[in-house]
């Protein structure tokens, strides 16, 4: 099989997910996708896991979660002072990381390890915008959520938007030996798919 077909890429459905009754439904829109589980569990995090998930050690993760906070704020005409004072982009980041650490902790979580061909950008376009407000109907994100980091900040939450799914290659490799133990991977398997599709 050709190394491509092999990329993995982990997907967290999120506590509100789960909560919600969506974890199924998740699970479904990759199976049809095309993409091979090869790992699933429940998990309920503590701090210490969920602080590795989201390391605020990374300075240019929490500049980008900051920025990206910050263009929201300017679209809609709100004024980002109100929630966050003079706070720089990169301490606004750090802030809004806590919140995800307390609501990736408040619930259980559905991990999934995908595999399959452009398993990252592929999931990554099923998922849609990270804020379910600029997700496109049809994407999971712009399907089940109609949140925005306006909403979220008055309420000093992070923005409920299903699942995670990893960034980058780097991203996947990182999440899937944090959530997975090698002896829970079971990819020695054939979906019917892989013949009609690749070979
Ligand atoms: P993900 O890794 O979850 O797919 P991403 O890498 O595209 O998303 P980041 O900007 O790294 O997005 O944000 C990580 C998570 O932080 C988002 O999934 C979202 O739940 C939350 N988040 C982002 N911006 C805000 C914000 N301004 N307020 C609250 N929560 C936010
Ligand atoms: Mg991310």
């Amino acid at each position: 099989m050709n190394d491509l077909q092999k990329e993995t890429t982990v997907v967290l459905v999120k506590p509100d997910g789960v909560k919600r009754g969506l974890a199924g439904e998740v699970i479904s829109r990759f199976e049809k996708m095309g993409l091979k589980i090869i790992a699933l569990k429940m998990v309920w995090a503590d701090k210490e896991m969920a602080a590795k998930h989201y390391p605020e050690s990374r300075a240019d993760l929490m500049k980008a979660i900051g920025e990206k906070t910050l263009a929201t704020y300017e679209k809609y005409g709100r004024d980002p002072k109100e929630e966050f004072g003079e706070l720089s982009a990169q301490k606004i980041g750090r802030m809004v990381n806590k919140w995800n650490i307390d609501f990736i902790t408040s619930g259980p979580v559905v991990a999934i390890l995908l595999e399959g061909a452009h398993a990252i950008d592929n999931v990554r376009a099923l998922a849609g915008n990270t804020l379910p407000v600029f997700a496109a109907p049809g994407t999971i994100r712009g399907d089940f959520s109609i949140d925005s980091p306006a909403l979220a900040n008055a309420k000093h939450r992070a923005v409920r938007n299903i699942i995670h799914a990893s960034g980058n290659p780097e991203e996947a490799k990182y999440e899937r030996q944090l959530w997975f133990r090698e002896g829970e991977v079971v990819d020695n398997y054939k979906r019917t798919d892989e013949e009609i599709m690749f070979e």
